[in-house]
């Protein structure tokens, strides 16, 4: 394949041409290819690719179950580079919960309003000062000969006790962002792709991968 160079593609960053994100949840990927996608337009899905990996997680940390992820989508798909992303949602007053287990935290096979529904209620009657929480995303990036290197971005807010907005996925109604004053599911993609944990970390992986080069 011939190369192509121009600011801002893959070359930049010393990163092969084909990278493949590993991970099967539309959400995730749509803001990965969003925030990632002018800087990285060779990226592929799982889905595009014509692969079925579904990785087990579990790690007990997101940074442990992002490089799995990446790491066996690499050996798998014989790309020559993978990025995944493994997040959640931590709520203080449980004591870090849902953390790792947010897809599943109100048991395998229950959906993001399943989840919901039991956060509320493991959360109900608490007052607003103690419904601190915050996002986490580990973002790692496995390469063919390489070691794999993985960042952490959090976004910190405060938990609501009723939805709010239509937008996004998962907790985003009733996660509140005190900085705009309103929940991420109230924002525009574009408004929560500028602010949020995901883009925290993908921004500080660039950033590792601009040392790297230089
Ligand atoms: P996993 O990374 O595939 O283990 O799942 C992450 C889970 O955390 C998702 O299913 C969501 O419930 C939640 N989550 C992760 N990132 C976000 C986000 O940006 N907004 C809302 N929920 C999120």
């Amino acid at each position: 394949m011939p190369f192509r160079l121009y600011a801002g593609s893959n070359l930049c960053y010393n990163l092969p041409m084909k990278l493949i994100i590993a991970s099967n949840n539309a959400h995730k990927m749509r803001e990965i290819l969003e925030i990632l996608g002018a800087e990285f337009p060779d990226m592929v899905t799982l889905k595009q690719a014509g692969l079925d990996i579904d990785v087990v997680e579990d790690g007990d940390t997101f940074q442990v179950n992002a490089i799995k992820k990446a790491e066996e989508v690499l050996k798998a798909s014989g790309y020559p580079a993978a990025l995944a992303d493994d997040s959640g949602l931590i709520v203080d007053a449980l004591g870090g919960a849902p953390g790792v287990y947010s897809a599943r935290y109100a048991g395998e096979g229950h959906n993001d309003a399943d989840n919901n529904a039991k956060l509320m209620r493991d959360m109900a009657g608490v007052p607003v000062e103690q419904r601190t929480c915050r996002f986490a995303s580990a973002v790692a990036l496995a390469r063919e000969g390489k070691e794999t290197i993985c960042v952490i971005g959090f976004a910190e807010g405060i938990l609501l006790t009723e939805a709010r907005g239509e937008n996004g996925f998962g907790y985003d109604p009733y996660f509140f962002y005190l900085p705009i004053g309103k929940s991420f599911a109230e924002l525009s993609a574009e408004e929560k792709n500028a602010v949020s944990h995901r883009k925290h970390a993908l921004e500080a992986l660039l950033e590792l991968l601009r040392r790297e080069k230089a």
